[in-house]
């Protein structure tokens, strides 16, 4: 048929985190179909259905195909390239000079390829003078970010995927990996040791009905529970002594920490009984090999850092790290958020340096051979303070790469209203419908997944190459060439001359991980990542180590300069905003299936997606609180915080424990409920708790 492929190649899925391996059928050079890879040690022939639909959503009518720029009627106008770029470098510059350099900032993505996210970084701050620019994986990742940093002394997942399948025990916190990491959990119904699993989670989900011991604690009792667990394992002697000496700091002071929580105490804490509670503490000792694994239940929480350090703490005293089938792991959620945590200098300066340290800014400058002062010498605002920027009119021209936080942001409401306020806002994004992009003064389109090269890294730290097998609509380019023209019409394109495609910027990552935990020297080129099936960091110069799989701290050698891990624990703080008589129901937020992601930008473009899926949200409610709010299943329900009100239908389900009620994230209306609240240390917002009520619509 006309359809019929002549030729195959292979690259990395760009949804998730998981870094699924994909065979791309072609025809004449351009994609017709994709299958999963079979050898590809990542997914072994699985792909879930976002990744089987990846190549449908690039042709659809809502794509960009031309720059549009808004006039002075509001209407938004096509315009060609140069007139685009030259309106977006005059605005900005017009914006610095009245009111500073720092007047401006960005905020981008996990979903683009490093090397964009290295160009886009490097411009925006060395080259255009920025201060301030962030990531949507401060959504997402920041909590584990900083508690790998706090903890090991660098942001460091140890894993490997194939400790699904090696575990006695899997502990699973605040993750619904069976629709929110479908292929990972198929690497836990492969595992041939029978495993306990452990989940820790409020809502039965489908994860959690799987699991062998389902703990469905209150919300936000998983830190004084976790605490609990330490308690028990280590007043019953389950600990491993030698590894807490020789390896980690502060365990007395943990001791004494939770001395307190007791499993009475975490029992009246957390509605979990003592009983159950010994019994996942005793489950633990028993393993040979545990891992320890957290998602977004404990990422997007006023006290994430704590908490994920609470875990990694259970790995260190029980000595599950650094051997086959254990790892205190954190799951990563976009399909590039750990290329981001590395590479995108945005809080972090390139290669996972610090703006603050002035050896580190002197390596990047000689790296990149401009001069040191281009590089800051503070942090960037994180995302919160960017937008409380915007409010304070200090920054009044945003650049918004790859994400949509009209929809996205915690308390989405106000997020419309503060991006009124700028002088200027431009919006770069393979659709032009976005929530965001609708309120941009300019729109630019660029080329998505499947039209551009470049790497991603997932979760398990391995780096995966994506290949240009179809062409982008109209004169939508690849970020990469958004970058190169910005560069040029901003005037600094001499300072990233060598960059003249991706893998030149690959060649630049190479230089800046040197001598970093995540060195990747001995890294030739991109074929050699594609022969080889993807490659974890760390892979030095000189590196002679061919294993598929392989996991940190196997030597018991942390980052920080004694080589120890440290134990950080902090008590339990209150819910920001707990129910109360007038909003008596907590409202929790996540993933709905397996076939939606994020705010359904892509995902809502295949009518295939579609169909798995509700179109109009829904809110889960439990039977008996339905009964006594008199909602009928299937009945459209007003739920209302002290923020919005919005619609859903009732979805009567024992699945939400009572006084809980739960919406997915990916109906635009969800997050006129949320609260914007923070973790102190991560400012990740806390998506998964706020007071509602509720009532027939
Ligand atoms: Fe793609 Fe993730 Fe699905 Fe794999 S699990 S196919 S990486 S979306």
């Amino acid at each position: 048929s006309s359809k019929q492929p002549d030729a195959t190649t292979t690259m990395v899925c760009g949804y998730c985190s998981t870094g699924c391996g994909l065979n791309i059928h072609l025809k004449n050079g351009e994609a017709v179909n994709l299958t999963p890879t079979v050898d590809y040690s990542v997914n072994a022939g699985m792909a879930c259905p976002k990744g089987w639909e990846a190549l449908s959503v690039l042709d659809c009518p809502d794509r960009g195909t031309m720059p549009l720029l808004r006039d002075d009627q509001g209407r938004r106008v096509p315009v060609k390239w140069d007139i685009a770029v030259r309106a977006f470098c005059d605005s900005f510059k017009k914006i610095q000079e009245r009111h500073g350099k720092h007047s401006v900032a960005f905020l981008s993505t996990g979903q683009i390829p490093t090397e964009e996210m290295a160009y886009l970084g490097s411009l925006a701050k060395f080259g255009m003078g920025m201060l301030h620019g962030d990531g949507n994986t401060r959504q997402c990742m920041a909590t584990s970010v900083v508690a790998y940093k706090q903890a090991f002394g660098f942001d460091a997942p140890p894993y490997t995927y194939q400790d699904f399948e090696e575990s006695d025990v899997i502990v699973l916190v605040g993750s619904n990996l069976c629709i929110a990491h479908p292929i990972m959990w198929q690497r836990v119904c492969r595992n041939p040791h029978e495993p306990e699993i452990i989940v820790l989670d409020p809502r039965t989900t489908e994860t959690a009905a799987a699991a062998t011991q389902h703990l469905a604690l209150k919300p936000k009792s998983d830190l004084a529970l976790l605490y609990g667990l330490a308690h028990i394992l280590i007043a019953e002697g389950w600990i491993n002594d030698k590894f807490i000496s020789q390896h980690t700091e502060g365990y007395v002071d943990f001791r004494r920490h939770v001395e307190s929580f007791t499993p009475e105490y975490v029992e009246q804490v957390s509605g979990i009984s003592k009983e159950r509670l010994h019994y996942a503490a005793r489950t633990i000792h028993r393993g040979k090999r545990v891992s320890f694994w957290w998602t977004m239940g404990v990422n997007q929480s006023y006290q994430g850092v704590r908490t994920a350090q609470a875990i990694i703490n259970l790995a260190l005293i029980t000595g599950n790290i650094g051997r086959p089938g254990t790892g205190a792991n954190s799951i990563t959620g976009q399909c590039n958020a750990m290329g981001s945590r590395l590479f995108s200098n945005t809080t972090n300066l390139l290669g996972g340096h610090d703006y603050q340290n002035a050896a580190h800014r002197q390596k990047v400058a000689g790296v990149l051979d401009i001069d040191e002062s281009h590089i800051p010498t503070e942090n960037s605002w994180a995302y919160d303070r960017i937008i409380e920027g915007i409010l304070r009119d200090e920054i009044k021209g945003l650049w918004v790469i790859c994400t949509n936080p009209v929809h996205s942001w915690i308390n989405q409401n106000t997020c419309r209203e503060i991006l009124e306020r700028l002088d200027y806002l431009v919006v770069q994004d393979m659709y032009h419908s976005t929530e965001t992009a609708l309120e941009a003064d300019l729109y630019i389109p660029a080329a998505g997944w499947g039209e551009k090269e470049g790497t991603f890294i997932n979760s398990e730290r391995r780096i995966g190459v994506i290949k240009k097998v179809a062409k982008a609509p109209g004169q939508a380019l690849s970020d990469f060439s958004i970058f190169r023209l910005v560069s040029h019409y901003w005037g600094c394109e001499e300072m990233f001359s060598r960059w003249q495609q991706p893998e030149d910027v690959f060649q630049t990552m190479k230089e800046l991980s040197r001598d970093q935990p995540c060195d990747i020297t001995g890294i030739e080129d991109y074929r050699m990542l594609d022969d080889r099936g993807g490659i974890q960091w760390p892979y030095p110069e000189g590196c002679q180590d061919e294993q598929s799989e392989r996991r940190l701290f196997a030597d018991g050698q942390f980052y920080h300069p004694d080589g120890r891990a440290k134990m950080l624990f902090e008590d339990p703080s209150e819910m920001p905003e707990p129910p109360n008589p007038r909003y008596p129901y907590l409202l929790l937020t996540g993933r709905g299936s397996a076939s939606q992601w994020h705010t359904q930008t892509r995902t809502s473009k295949s009518s295939v997606l579609r169909g798995l899926y509700p179109l109009s949200p829904y809110v889960e409610i439990n039977p008996q609180d339905a009964r006594n709010e008199e909602i009928r299943p299937d009945s459209l329900v007003t739920i209302t915080s002290q923020r919005g009100s919005i619609q859903a239908k009732a979805f009567v389900t024992p699945t939400i424990q009572a006084g809980q009620v739960f919406i997915p994230m990916h109906y635009e209306t969800t997050n006129q409920l949320t609260h914007a609240h923070f973790d102190p240390y991560s400012r990740q917002p806390s998506y998964k708790n706020c007071a509602v009520r509720i009532s027939p619509a």
